[in-house]
């Protein structure tokens, strides 16, 4: 098959994410990636500002990583993890252990960062149930959040770009409060936090749980927001009977510049998610974390164990690159390159603040943000970028870089200027 039967057939048959089927935008075909570089059938390169999606944050064809995955092929692919176990699992639960927050001991593996998701909405609602709490079955979150996909996790996505009126009568109905006002550098601001008192307030004793991304919010806005708003509302949810879930598929090892993104609050939820980034980005994999008292007294209950088990739980190729992932990143100086990725995004995309389409210019971590007035031409601009030679996807009014750990500074002057570049050619 020729490249352009294979575009034919990805054209007529193929959903890519979030994309028409009418009028789809053009994909472009990749042969290989490498370090940070992604390489286009056609021999164009990229340098990559995406990470996957936040996952491949060592880069791409990473010797330690595939030498784990060789290494797992040759021993088993998958065995069921009803009734059995195996290395794999285990040894990448004792590297979580070493890393997880304390407390947060109780792993249980899914597929992918919405099944996490919902495992960790269920969770709470198991929990609460066993506790006599039977009328806590709603969820509290705020605006602005992504938490994916699948049914539950969409309920308590933001609801305007998560489309909730199309969905509405189908998709059950959260409790949403603005995101908070007080962002990540500002002066801590009180006040914020009145949302969220007047919300328990009036709808407290219904709430099993309170799901948030920590600091970053991701997919939803690429906001950063204040840590302490984390720590007023852990508060808040343990004096009022509500678990606190963070979302950490996102923000988890690294990205923000901490390990995960509550560490900038010194808060530990009940309940945390971690996914993306956990394999390198080499398979999709994914955790609901909890503590020993919530796993047991959800197993107190009424239904004596927690009530899901999915077909690929623990995969032990998916377990066995995780663990290397985690060992190559402690063995890695990332705060440091992290750390000089964050001044370098903030010092070379402070410049686009005065362009009159910016809104707002913003870095923290390994991710930098130029948010424009109005949403982006995404057709014109993904064309731009590659011919600029660099991968960034926007969406709506939001620009941002997120690159692997591993990126010099060379390349990512590349990234920040050819993103620069092609706002002013776009806007
Ligand atoms: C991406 C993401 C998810 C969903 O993960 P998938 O693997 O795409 O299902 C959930 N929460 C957050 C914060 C995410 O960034």
């Amino acid at each position: 098959m020729n490249l352009k039967e294979e575009l034919d057939i990805d054209r007529n048959h193929l959903w890519h994410p979030y994309t028409s089927t009418i009028d789809p935008l053009p994909v472009y075909p990749v042969k290989n990636a490498n370090g940070v570089r992604i390489y286009l059938e056609d021999g164009t390169e990229l340098i990559d500002g995406m990470s996957s999606w936040w996952a491949c944050i060592h880069g791409y064809n990473v010797p330690e990583l595939n030498e784990a995955a060789e290494k797992q092929l040759k021993e088993m692919s998958h065995v069921m993890f009803g009734g059995m176990t195996h290395k794999p699992a285990v040894e990448l639960a004792e590297q979580l252990l070493e890393i997880l927050p304390k407390g947060l001991d109780q792993i249980f593996y899914a597929d992918s960062g919405s099944v996490a998701v919902e495992v960790a909405l269920k969770m709470a609602i198991q929990y609460q149930h066993a506790k006599g709490e039977k009328q806590r079955f709603r969820f509290a979150t705020i605006r602005r959040g992504y938490h994916g996909d699948t049914w539950h996790a969409m309920s308590v996505c933001d609801p305007v770009t998560g489309m909730h009126s199309l969905f509405s009568g189908a998709l059950p109905t959260q409790h949403f409060i603005p995101s908070p006002s007080c962002k990540y550098n500002e002066e801590w601001d009180e006040s914020c936090l009145d949302p969220l008192k007047d919300l328990i307030r009036q709808y407290g004793n219904e709430l099993a749980a309170l799901i948030l991304e920590p600091i970053v919010q991701g997919a939803g806005g690429m906001y950063f927001y204040h840590p302490n708003f984390l720590k007023e509302a852990q508060k808040l949810c343990h004096q009022n009977g509500i678990v606190l879930i963070f979302d950490e598929i996102a923000t988890g090892f690294g990205r923000t510049g901490r390990l995960w993104g509550g560490s900038h609050a010194e808060v530990i939820p009940d309940i945390m998610t971690i996914g993306k980034a956990i394999t390198g980005g080499y398979m999709t994999l994914s955790a609901s974390i909890t503590t020993k008292e919530i796993a047991d007294t959800i197993c107190s209950g009424e239904a004596g164990c927690f009530m899901h088990g999915p077909t690929f739980m623990g995969n032990p190729m998916a377990c066995a690159i995780a663990t290397a992932s985690i060992k190559l990143l402690r063995s890695t100086p990332w705060q440091k390159r992290v750390k000089a990725i964050e001044e370098q995004l903030k010092e070379e995309l402070a410049p686009a603040a005065s362009l009159d389409c910016v809104k707002e210019v913003r870095a923290l971590g390994a991710i930098g943000v130029i948010e424009t007035k109005t949403p982006v031409d995404m057709a014109k601009m993904q064309q731009a970028f590659v011919r600029e030679g660099i991968w960034i996807r926007p969406f709506n009014c939001n620009c941002y870089i997120m690159p692997p750990y591993i990126i010099n500074s060379d390349d990512l002057s590349k990234l920040t200027h050819g993103l620069i570049k092609v706002i002013k050619e776009t806007f």
